[in-house]
């Protein structure tokens, strides 16, 4: 992990003099203006591995991604690219030649690897870099479809970045959400829940984990069909997200069953956190083909994890399986309720 993180430092950190080398060496005043931009965007995003590498030296940052081999000799192969370019020969370029380099060297940074590995950061956060990354490229392509014809071979080349770059975000998406719902999928639940249990352990911040079932759903199928099963799975998921946190993480568990992982959330805000979440939950309703109105309600699971600094990270699968527990008690108790909350704490 430590050599991917690493990597990644190095190649921004490459552009990053490449874009400088030529702002110094351009005679054109607005595009060294362009090239100074590109550079500060590269010392942004070295800002951001480094970051990364910096979480993963204080164990913030398990190793999760499964083929490290794979994803460094990837690296490693898109570093020999970048090395290629000689940096001492820059000034003798045009401008054409200039774009052409950047381009080239966007068409490696794009690479989905780098899509995937911002996925490692804080949820809300991953969001926003993707965000500013898009800017990044959508610079260059509107650089080139500013200095050349629509029919150019340039314009060719701002094209298919801009293509490489919606496809990128298109698989990053796939590979962290639930298609149906749009929330986060298992697999992103997984890969953001061991990190929290791990900053809250080392910082002694609260972290809460709630699982959310809906309550006689198999009813709304039956009744109603499987198309209705999943409008009615949409309505949910929206009403969970309109009762979160911008930096609570909602996820699709399975089936009709969600998890809600709420960092900085005690046990007092976590139960205005579940009863928030069952009225959003009670206030919508879908209207059926046959001009029904459809309620629902959910019953919460709530589990609070909050350990004095510096404990040792809870379990993953014990934090779900006590908050499971706690669901099974809110269904028991007739559904529409949060079940007690689980508290884990060492004092
Ligand atoms: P309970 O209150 O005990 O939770 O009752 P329930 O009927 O909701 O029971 P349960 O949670 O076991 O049922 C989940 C149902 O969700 C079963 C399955 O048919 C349905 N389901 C799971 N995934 C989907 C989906 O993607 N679309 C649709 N339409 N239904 C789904
Ligand atoms: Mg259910």
């Amino acid at each position: 992990m430590r050599e991917i993180l690493e990597l990644c430092v190095k190649m921004d950190v490459f552009a990053d003099r490449l874009y400088q080398s030529l702002a110094r060496d351009c005679a054109e005043p607005e595009l060294a203006a362009f090239f100074g931009r590109m550079a500060e965007d590269e010392a942004q995003h070295t800002d951001w591995w480094e970051g990364l590498l910096e979480a993963w030296e204080n164990g913030l940052l398990p190793d999760l991604v499964n083929d490290t081999t794979g994803l460094t000799e990837r690296l490693n192969d898109l570093y020999a690219e970048l090395e290629t370019i000689d940096l001492d020969s820059l000034g003798s370029l045009d401008v054409e030649q200039t774009l052409a380099l950047a381009a080239r060297v966007e068409f490696f940074m794009i690479d989905p690897v780098f899509g995937e590995l911002i996925e490692l950061t804080e949820p809300a956060q991953a969001v926003k870099r993707h965000a500013v990354y898009q800017v990044h490229v959508q610079r260059l392509v509107n650089e080139i479809a500013r200095r050349f014809p629509a029919d150019s071979l340039a314009a060719l080349l701002a094209a298919s970045l801009t293509r490489s770059w919606s496809d990128t975000m298109r698989l990053a998406a796939y590979a962290t959400h639930d298609p149906l719902t749009g929330l986060y999928n298992r697999r992103a639940l997984y890969t953001h829940l061991p990190q929290w249990t791990a900053w809250s352990a080392r910082y002694g911040h609260p972290l809460a984990v709630l699982l959310v079932d809906i309550d006689h759903f198999k009813h709304v199928n039956d009744q109603y069909g499987h198309a209705m099963g999943d409008a009615a799975l949409q309505a949910v998921a929206a009403a969970l997200r309109a009762g979160v946190r911008g930096s609570d993480l909602v996820v699709r568990y399975g089936g009709d069953e969600f998890a809600v992982i709420a960092p900085e959330t005690a046990e007092t805000d976590c139960t205005e956190l579940s009863t928030r979440l069952l009225d959003s939950v009670r206030s919508i309703s879908v209207t059926a083909p046959n001009g029904d109105t459809l309620r629902f309600t959910v019953s919460i699971g709530v589990v609070v994890s909050h350990d004095v600094a510096g404990s040792e990270p809870r379990s993953v699968e014990g934090l779900l399986a006590a908050a499971d527990q706690s669901l099974y008690g809110a269904k028991q108790a007739g559904r529409d309720r949060s079940g007690a909350c689980i508290l884990f704490e060492k004092v």
